[in-house]
C-alpha cells in the first residue's frame, strides 16, 4: 500500500504544479483518443515503472476542472479539507446501510442532515438522505411525491393519470423522473416564467383545475432554487399556498444554489423553504466538495420510509431503523458521500460556509459589472445569480465556447433562455480571486483577437 500512495503522491503534486502552469489540459479531439493514449487492456500484468508512466499520462490528459480556467459547469474548485474527507472514505470504505458497517460515519451523516434542517427551521420530524446526485434526490422527491398521493401505487402499479407541475427552466431530470416513477413525460406541466426564468404562480392554480377536470391527479410541484442556465430563484412563498390548498408535494430543487441556506445575506432567495415538502442540495455545486455531495431534506420523514424502505433480514440485524441509514436509500450498498463535507464543514465552521458562498456571489457582480462597463458585451443574467450569461461583439456564443475549448484556452458554456443563445460564465468555484474572472475576459477577448480568421470560417459554415 504505502509505494501506491507514494505514487499518487507523486501524480497529484506533478499535477498540482502543472496546473498552475497550464490551467486547461490539452484538448485531445474524441475521435483521436485511442490513438492519444492506450487505454487498452492487456492479459498480462504490466510493470510498475510502465504502469505509474500510463497513469500519469492519463491524469494529466484529462479535463482540468478545478482550475482558474474551468467555468464550464456547476461546480470547480478544489476544497482541500473536503478532500482529505473524500480520500478517507475511500480507504475506509464503508456502506452506509447500516450501523454495523458504517458506525461512527453514520452519526457523520446523521449529523449534517439534523444541521440542515434544523437551519430550515424543521422539528425533529424531519430528516434526510443522500443520494449520488441531485437528479437522484429530485427522483427520491417525485417518488414520495406520487406515494403520498396514492399509496397503493407501490403495490399495484399506476393506474390513474398523476400530474407534475414545474418550470422550462428547471433540471431536464424532471421530465426524466418523471419516466422511472411511471408518471410519464406527458404528464409533466411547464409552469410560464417571467423575463428572469422565474416561476410565475398566478397560471398555476388554473392549469391544477384544468387537468383535475380532464381527470387528472395534481401531485407535485417542483421549484427551482437557481435554474441551471440564468440561476434563477422561483417564489416559494406564493406556491406553497396554491400546493397546500390544493393538497401537492412542493420540492425545491436546489442542486446548484440551494446552499444559500448557509447565508445571511442571499437566505431571502429562498424565502419560505420552511414551507415546503422536501428540499435539495448539492454540496459538490455551491459548497465546492468533490462530486457527488448530493443531500435531500424532508419535512416529515415518514415519506422517507414510505417510499424507501424495505425489509432485509440479511441485512438489518443490529440498531435501530435510526441508525440504519438503508432503510431510507435508494441504494443498497452506497458510499459515504456525508463525510467530505463533515470535513470542510467541521474545519471552517458554519460562517466559513457562508463565506464561500457569499465568495461567488461577490464573483458574480465583479462579471456583471465587467460586462456592464464594457460596450462590445450585452447581458442577459440578473443579479443576485451566480452565472453571467452575456454576448461579445455578436459573435455566435457557441462558436466562442466551441473554439476556445478546442484550442485549450478556456472551459465555458453556452445556454439560451428566450430565443436568446449566450456564453454562460459560472462563478461557482470560490478559490478563484476577482483578478481571475478578469483574466478570464481578457483571455477571451485576446482569443478572439488573434483568430479573426477562425470566426469568420465559422459564421460562414
Ligand atoms: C446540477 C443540477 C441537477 C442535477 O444534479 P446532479 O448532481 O448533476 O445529478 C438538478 N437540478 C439542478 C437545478 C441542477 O443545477
Amino acid at each position: 500500500m504505502k509505494n501506491t500512495l507514494d505514487l499518487f503522491q507523486r501524480i497529484t503534486k506533478e499535477l498540482l504544479i502543472d496546473e498552475k502552469e497550464h490551467p486547461v489540459a490539452n484538448h485531445i479531439p474524441s475521435s483521436e483518443l485511442f490513438d492519444t493514449i492506450d487505454l487498452s487492456l492487456k492479459t498480462d500484468p504490466l510493470g510498475e515503472e510502465e504502469f505509474e508512466k500510463v497513469i500519469k499520462e492519463l491524469v494529466f490528459a484529462s479535463p482540468r476542472t478545478a482550475t482558474k480556467g474551468f467555468f464550464n459547469q456547476l461546480f470547480g474548485g478544489r476544497n482541500e479539507k473536503a478532500i482529505l474527507g473524500e480520500l478517507l472514505s475511500v480507504i475506509l470504505n464503508n456502506s452506509m446501510y447500516t450501523y454495523k458497517a458504517a458506525g461512527a460515519q453514520i452519526g457523520v451523516e446523521k449529523v449534517i442532515l439534523r444541521e440542515i434542517c434544523n437551519m430550515i427551521g424543521w422539528d425533529e420530524n424531519s430528516d434526510g438522505t443522500l443520494a449520488p446526485g441531485g437528479s437522484m434526490t429530485n427522483f427520491m422527491s417525485m417518488l414520495m411525491a406520487r406515494d403520498r398521493a396514492s399509496s397503493e401505487v407501490s403495490q399495484q402499479g399506476m393506474r390513474q393519470k398523476m400530474i407534475v407541475y414545474t418550470s422550462k427552466e428547471s433540471h431536464y431530470s424532471i421530465p426524466k423522473n418523471a419516466t422511472f416513477c411511471g408518471i410519464g413525460r406527458e404528464n409533466v406541466r411547464y409552469i410560464p416564467t417571467d423575463n428572469q426564468g422565474r416561476v410565475v404562480a398566478t397560471h398555476l392554480e388554473e392549469m391544477i383545475q384544468q387537468d383535475v377536470a380532464d381527470g387528472g391527479l395534481p401531485v407535485m410541484v417542483n421549484l427551482t432554487a437557481g435554474t441551471t442556465v440564468l440561476g434563477a430563484f422561483d417564489p416559494i412563498r406564493s406556491v406553497s399556498k396554491i400546493c397546500k390548498k390544493h393538497n401537492l408535494w412542493l420540492h425545491v430543487d436546489g442542486a446548484y444554489c440551494g446552499s444559500v441556506l448557509f447565508s445571511e445575506k442571499y437566505k431571502h432567495l429562498i424565502d419560505g423553504v420552511e414551507l415546503v415538502d422536501s428540499f435539495s442540495v448539492n454540496a459538490h455545486k455551491m459548497i465546492g466538495t468533490p462530486l457527488s455531495c448530493s443531500i435531500i431534506v424532508v419535512k416529515d420523514k415518514k415519506h422517507l420510509y414510505d417510499s424507501l424502505s424495505n425489509d432485509a433480514s440479511y441485512l438489518y440485524q443490529t440498531d435501530h431503523d435510526g441508525f440504519n441509514l438503508g432503510k431510507t436509500s435508494l441504494q443498497c450498498g452506497r458510499r459515504n458521500d456525508a463525510l467530505k463535507f463533515w470535513t470542510l464543514w467541521k474545519s471552517v465552521g458554519t460562517k466559513g460556509l457562508e463565506k464561500i458562498v457569499d465568495h461567488q456571489f461577490a464573483l458574480a457582480d465583479t462579471a456583471r459589472d465587467y460586462v456592464r462597463n464594457h460596450e462590445d458585451y450585452t447581458l442577459y443574467s440578473h443579479d443576485e445569480t451566480i452565472a453571467i450569461c452575456f454576448n461579445y461583439k455578436g459573435i455566435p456564443a457557441r462558436d466562442i465556447c466551441t473554439l476556445l475549448y478546442e484550442h485549450s484556452k478556456l472551459l465555458v458554456g453556452y445556454g439560451s433562455f428566450d430565443g436568446d443563445e449566450f456564453i454562460r460564465l459560472i462563478t461557482i468555484n470560490a478559490q478563484n480571486e476577482h483578478q481571475d474572472i478578469l483574466n478570464f475576459f481578457q483571455t477571451m477577448e485576446q482569443f478572439v483577437a488573434e483568430n479573426v480568421a477562425l470566426f469568420e470560417e465559422e459564421v460562414v459554415a
